[in-house]
């Protein structure tokens, strides 16, 4: 492995945490802003309820311009009206919030969602699965004892 690739590997897996690289670019279809899960404290969004208490606690200016569309096994699904049918594209795109700016994140795997089939972006795992299964099978168990 070339140095540069050794080095950006390290960089990604230490520094950044990630465990994927990501790939591609918008294709500007817009799914991403008609079906949003919002993650906060760690989980999904799952409740009306829920989200009216973030939302009017919040001084976030997302939760003003999403509204609830549906829900299912992750949470509830938002739609955000800020996104323009015609121009397939956020009326406010360069101001947009970080969140919009971020996705996708891979993240979206730790609560068992996936990219849409027609998304532009693709992830390929920083580690293959031989590097993992060698670095499992290094560590001792728990509750392994030395002496
Ligand atoms: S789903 Fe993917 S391709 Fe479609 S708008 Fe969102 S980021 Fe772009
Ligand atoms: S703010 Fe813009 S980019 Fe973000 S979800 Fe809404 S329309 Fe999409």
């Amino acid at each position: 492995m070339i140095l540069l690739e050794k080095i950006k590997k390290f960089y990604y897996l230490k520094i950044l945490k990630r465990r994927y690289y990501r790939y591609g670019k918008c294709n500007m279809c817009g799914r991403c802003c008609k079906n949003i899960y919002v993650w906060h404290e760690k989980k999904v969004i799952s409740s009306k309820e829920e989200f009216e208490k973030i939302k009017n606690k919040s001084s976030y200016s997302f939760y003003k311009h999403i509204r609830i569309t549906g829900k299912d096994d992750f949470g509830l699904i938002f739609s955000c009206d800020k996104f323009d049918e015609e121009k397939k594209l956020c009326k406010d795109h360069k101001k947009r919030p970080s969140i919009c700016k971020n996705y996708p994140n891979e993240k979206i795997f730790s609560f068992g969602a996936s990219l849409y089939d027609d998304c532009g972006y693709s992830f390929k795992p920083i580690e293959s699965f031989d590097e993992v299964y060698k670095k499992i099978s290094k560590k001792p168990p728990k509750n392994y004892e030395t002496r």
